[in-house]
C-alpha cells in the first residue's frame, strides 16, 4: 500500500515547483501577508516555506497529511465548488510520501508552537512544543529520496530553481498585497523580494524589469453573457521580447491555456516583428462549476465552459485596447 501511495503521490508532485505551488496556495489560503521561501539545490535538498498565516491547531497536526484531509470545505458553498480543480486535501499527503516533511506551526490562540514530522501520510510520534511566531514553516527535505529513478530524471538544481522562481514570481504578481521572498540558502541577497501591499505593476517591475513595466497597459473586462471577468496587464505593441510570457490565473489558480495564449499572441503578431513577443498577465474569474473538474494538479492545461467564445471575446478586447492606446 505504501508503494501504491508513493506512485500516486509521484503523479501529483513531479518536481519541486509542483510542491511549491501547492504550498504557496496553502499559505495564501491561510491569510498570510508574508511568505518566505528558502531552497537548497533547487529545492531537491530543501524546500522550505515560512508564512505568517493562521497556523495549524495542535489537534489538527495528526491528520493534515492524511489523504483528503482539508480544513477548507466550510468555505465552499457546495460540492461543485469543492470539486473545482479537484484533489482537495492531497498536497501535504502526497509530499509526505515522496519526501521528509516537517511542519512547525503556531496559531494565535495557542501559547506555544508545535513541530511535527511526517512519513507516508502519518505523523511520527507526538508534536513537540517549540517557540515561534504565529504562522507555519513547512520543510520538505530530500525530495524523491525513495524514488531514485524519479530523482535522477529531474534536471539540474539550476533548472529546478528556475522553475521555482517562475512559480513564485507569478504568484507574487497575482497577489501584490502579500510580500514574497525567494532565497537560496547561504546567499545573502534573495533572488526575488516583493514588498507587502505592493501593486501588480510594481511587482512586475521588480521581478521582470523596468522595460516591461514602462509599457504596460492595464484593463479589465466583465462579460454578462458568458459570465466571466478578466483583469489584464499587457505590454503595448512598442514593447517586444524574444521570449513570450503569459501569466494566467483562473479563479486564483496558476494554469495554462494553449488556446487562449495562442489567440492573444496572434493579436500581437500583426504588430510585432517576427520572433518578437509580448508579456501578458491575465486573471480570469469564472463560475467555479464552469471550470473542468478533472484537471490534474500537474496538468496545468485547463478547460472551461464556453472556452471558444470567451477566448474570442478576450481577443477582441485586447485588440481594441491595444489600438485604443496606440491612436
Ligand atoms: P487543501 O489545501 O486542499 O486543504 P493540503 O494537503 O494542501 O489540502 O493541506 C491540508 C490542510 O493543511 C489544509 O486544509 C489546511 O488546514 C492545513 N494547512 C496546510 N498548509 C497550511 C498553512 N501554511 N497554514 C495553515 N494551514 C495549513
Ligand atoms: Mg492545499
Amino acid at each position: 500500500e505504501v508503494v501504491v501511495n508513493r506512485i500516486a503521490a509521484g503523479e501529483i508532485i513531479q518536481r519541486p515547483a509542483n510542491a511549491l505551488k501547492e504550498l504557496l496556495e496553502n499559505s495564501l489560503d491561510a491569510q498570510s501577508s508574508h511568505i518566505q521561501v528558502q531552497v537548497k539545490q533547487g529545492g531537491l535538498k530543501l524546500l522550505q516555506i515560512q508564512d505568517n498565516g493562521t497556523g495549524i491547531r495542535k489537534d489538527d497536526l495528526g491528520i493534515v497529511c492524511e489523504r483528503f484531509t482539508t480544513s477548507k470545505l466550510s468555505k465552499f458553498e457546495d460540492l461543485t465548488h469543492i470539486a473545482t480543480f479537484g484533489f482537495r486535501g492531497e498536497a501535504l499527503a502526497s509530499i509526505s510520501h515522496v519526501a521528509h516533511l516537517s511542519i512547525q506551526t503556531k496559531t494565535a490562540k495557542e501559547r506555544c508552537g508545535y513541530k511535527a514530522t511526517y512519513a507516508d501520510g502519518k505523523l511520527q510520534g507526538q508534536p513537540k512544543p517549540c517557540a515561534g511566531n504565529q504562522g507555519t514553516i513547512i520543510s520538505i527535505e530530500d525530495l524523491f529520496y525513495n524514488m531514485p529513478q524519479r530523482r535522477q530524471a529531474l534536471r539540474s538544481p539550476a533548472d529546478e530553481f528556475q522553475k521555482l522562481s517562475e512559480v513564485l514570481a507569478r504568484y507574487a504578481v497575482h497577489n501584490p498585497r502579500v510580500g514574497f521572498t525567494l532565497r537560496k540558502q547561504g546567499e545573502a541577497q534573495p533572488s526575488i523580494r516583493t514588498p507587502i501591499d505592493s501593486s501588480r505593476s510594481e511587482n512586475i517591475r521588480i521581478i521582470y524589469g523596468a522595460a516591461i513595466s514602462k509599457e504596460l497597459l492595464e484593463f479589465s473586462h466583465r462579460d454578462e453573457v458568458f459570465k466571466f471577468e478578466a483583469e489584464c496587464l499587457v505590454t503595448q505593441v512598442n514593447y517586444s521580447a524574444k521570449k513570450s510570457q503569459m501569466l494566467l490565473f483562473i479563479n486564483n489558480r496558476l494554469v495554462e491555456s494553449t488556446s487562449l495564449k495562442a489567440a492573444l499572441e496572434s493579436v500581437y503578431s500583426t504588430y510585432l516583428p517576427r520572433g518578437q513577443h509580448p508579456f501578458i498577465y491575465m486573471s480570469l474569474t469564472l463560475p467555479a462549476q464552469n471550470v473542468d473538474v478533472n484537471v490534474h494538479p500537474t496538468k496545468h492545461e485547463v478547460h472551461f465552459l464556453y472556452q471558444d467564445e470567451i477566448v474570442e471575446r478576450l481577443k477582441e478586447q485586447l485588440e481594441a485596447r491595444l489600438l485604443g492606446s496606440n491612436s
